[in-house]
């Protein structure tokens, strides 16, 4: 174990240019690190920490939305619960990849604003319990930005000195978002961004798509070459977008019965993809009853029904990357840019929408979007979220009176 970061003194912080320094002869990535795309310097370095059984007790993981924190978090935990440190094909790694493990945890935040202190404390008294299949125990905080006040303060000394054995791994976009006092806390291991024209070359390499289609898979999923290639592979997830569209496409001349149906279809289309999921996780109900207790059975029906809310909320985000893609569409063609549509299947309305309105109103739209977008975390619900939206855009677009 390395020694931990000092809560006074400067954060180590794992960026481009110390890794080859501080690492002169790192090896190539191993699984499960060599399926990290677009981050060789990370995929190396958690490759040597384990292989040197060198992993520390806390991380942070700082970095833009789509550059593989959470794929990185993962790989980690079934590197740390594996007997073949992550060898990615045994029980083990399959339940961590899967999100089924009973010893790697993903915590995100309950409260409108942000981690709740029962949540904390919650996590704390889990700490102290023995693992249940692994000789390890991994917790991922996602949004770490949102731990503060007495949730915070109730999970520094957790932090500092947790029981043997037990790995924390923080996620956030930014490290300026994080309280000093986690930051402090954690090896912070910096996350580099991945430029569009690199994450399009990475995407076509690893799904086979054609250029344009990577190009709209990446649009619709804010730029993650995992989640892209996600969506690539499933139908129900590009049945939704061609239903977004669509629907953006009749908006214009809806009135206000017609928004309320499109808003209630959309709400339909976006929830398809989640019988997926749910045929998942009755296989692993019924694979349950077999060795599980009665508690830890509620424990995983809990945990199944915070895994649908949150793929409902990914859901409604990709609805959101749909329509602000399409809307940036619009505003370029609108001003003479139609080379750079992105979503090349619906380019003729594109050019039909883009010649009845004008420049103020797409950019007012793609606002509106954003401004929705901020919404998801905080427990509104996806209805109104979605029914609010597409009243903001009728009018923006819309042929008034
Ligand atoms: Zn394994």
């Amino acid at each position: 174990m390395t020694p931990a970061p000092s809560a006074s003194g400067s954060v180590p912080v794992l960026s481009t240019s110390d890794v080859a320094s501080t690492f002169p002869s790192l090896p190539p990535p191993a699984p499960p690190f060599d399926g990290l795309v677009g981050q060789p310097l990370v995929a190396r370095f958690f490759t040597s920490a384990v292989q040197r059984r060198l992993t520390t007790h806390a991380y942070l993981f700082v970095g833009p939305v789509g550059t593989g924190k959470t794929m990185a978090a993962r790989a980690l935990a079934q590197a740390l619960v594996c007997r073949s440190m992550g060898c990615g094909a045994c029980d083990d790694c399959i339940r961590v990849a899967r999100g089924t493990h009973p010893d790697v945890r993903s915590i995100e935040p309950e409260g409108a604003g942000g981690y709740l202190s029962e949540q904390v404390r919650d996590l704390v008294h889990d700490t102290a319990l023995a693992p249940i299949r692994a000789q390890h125990k991994v917790y991922v905080i996602t949004r770490a930005d949102l731990l503060g006040g007495a949730p915070a303060n109730a999970f520094l000394k957790t932090l500092e000195e947790p029981p043997l054995r037990v790995t924390f791994i923080l996620l956030a976009r930014t490290r300026e978002s994080v309280l000093e006092t986690i930051l402090s806390r954690c090896q912070v291991v910096a996350f580099r961004f991945i430029p569009e024209t690199e994450a399009v070359s990475l995407l076509m390499e690893r799904s086979r798509a054609t250029l344009k289609d990577a190009r709209v898979a990446l649009a619709t999923t804010g730029g993650s070459v995992y989640r892209a290639q996600d969506f690539l592979g499933s139908s129900a997830r590009r049945n939704a977008r061609i239903k977004v569209l669509e629907t953006l496409e009749r908006l214009p001349l809806a009135d206000g019965l017609d928004v309320l149906d499109a808003a209630r279809d959309l709400l339909i289309s976006l929830k398809q993809p989640l019988d997926e999921l749910r045929v998942e996780q009755e296989r692993q109900l019924v694979e349950g009853k077999d060795y599980l207790g009665k508690g830890a059975m509620t424990a995983l029906e809990q945990r199944h029904k915070r895994a649908l809310t949150g793929r409902e909320r990914e859901a409604l985000g990709e609805v959101l990357g749909a329509m602000r893609s399409w809307l940036r569409d619009c505003l370029l063609a609108r001003v003479g840019r139609e080379e750079d549509i992105v979503n090349h299947d619906f380019h003729y309305h594109i050019l039909k929408v883009a010649e009845g309105s004008d420049e103020a109103a797409f950019v007012r739209a793609i606002a509106a979007v954003d401004e929705a977008e901020r919404r998801i975390p905080y427990n509104v619900s996806v209805q109104s979220i979605l029914e609010a939206l597409l009243f903001t855009l009728r009018d923006e677009l819309g042929v008034t009176g």
